[in-house]
């Protein structure tokens, strides 16, 4: 019999790996969850959220909850994980679809009010997931290799549910369960601990002042993508800065943001990475052109790197 411990991963699957392997598109979108039309859904949950009773492993659909609770404490790109989360297995609860879940573990604290977490093994179960009735909560059941049973119907129970407690009706299944508002891109952590070290002085990259004190000790600076992540800029140290809050605003929101975009690609990345050119001269046509659409960075990215 297959416990809890047996599902624990032993490597650190990369998330276009476990696309690959279920023939879903891997997109620069990394919420942890995928779908395609074809109804393949993959989500990941953290082991440490799974349960086991009377030889059933499974996990509670208990995201939307966790978004509503934390939403004045959490990072947007949590809420926002949460919800989607929540969509794809709603979604395989209503069309009795199986899930894909790949399985993390790692390192998960709270740091302030916050939790900030950090996977250290990711693997795809190759069991898939069933979304069962939900408990006397009203939290989806997800069990383990268990497919639901033929008289399933999840919207009629809900139905039914919401007669009983006078709540109002679900919505209707549709093919697209959509609660996400704003899209979420992937932060490699080794990327912000790179750029981290890199700034390791607590300075600012791009006007060298020093951070603020943090009552940690450290120097508080901010890693913001010179190519925003939404438009196609690249997750790696080459396209990311340590700065400090006001030049980190001031490069979303400022008049000049244009201008400080291009000083930041050759004054400072380039400058730091001076074999590159190719790539700088890559960045900076890309730059010119989001000058032109005078699309650009809205959302600052909230990753502190001092902590
Ligand atoms: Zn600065
Ligand atoms: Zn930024």
């Amino acid at each position: 019999m297959t416990t809890l411990r047996d599902l624990k991963p032993t490597k650190k699957q990369n998330v276009k790996e476990i696309t690959d392997e279920l023939g879903l598109r891997m997109t620069n979108k990394y919420d942890w969850r995928f779908s395609d039309e074809s109804g393949t859904y993959l989500i990941f949950e953290w082991l440490d959220d799974m349960l086991e009773k009377d030889g059933e492993i499974y996990f509670l659909d208990q995201a939307t909850d966790w978004a509503e609770k934390n939403r004045s404490t959490a990072l947007t790109v949590q809420i926002n994980r949460a919800y989607a989360v929540a969509s794809v297995i709603l979604q395989a609860y209503y069309t009795k679809a199986p899930l894909n879940v790949a399985i993390i573990e790692g390192v998960r604290r709270v740091v302030g009010l916050r939790e900030t977490s950090e996977a250290h093994l990711r693997q795809l179960d190759l069991q898939k997931w069933y979304p069962h009735h939900r408990d006397e909560n009203g939290y989806i059941v997800v069990i383990r290799g268990k497919p639901q049973p033929d008289g399933f119907g999840a919207y009629e129970d809900d139905q039914r549910r919401a007669k009983l407690t006078g709540s109002p009706p679900p919505p209707p299944p549709s093919k697209t369960v959509e609660l996400t508002r704003t899209a979420i891109y992937d932060r490699d952590p080794q990327v912000v601990k790179d750029v981290k070290r890199r700034a390791a002085s607590g300075c600012c990259e791009f006007c060298g002042k020093l951070g603020f004190p943090t009552p940690q000790g450290t120097y508080y600076l901010e890693a913001h993508h010179v190519i925003p992540l939404n438009l196609d800029g690249a997750d790696t140290v080459k396209n990311v800065i340590a700065i400090c809050p006001d030049d980190h605003r001031r490069a979303h929101f400022g008049e000049d943001r244009h201008e400080l975009r291009d000083r930041m690609i050759w004054d400072v990345l380039h400058k730091l990475y001076p074999d590159d050119t190719e790539y700088y001269e890559a960045l900076d046509l890309q730059s010119a052109q989001i000058r032109k659409s005078e699309k650009g960075p809205t959302k600052l990215e909230d990753v502190r790197i001092d902590s």
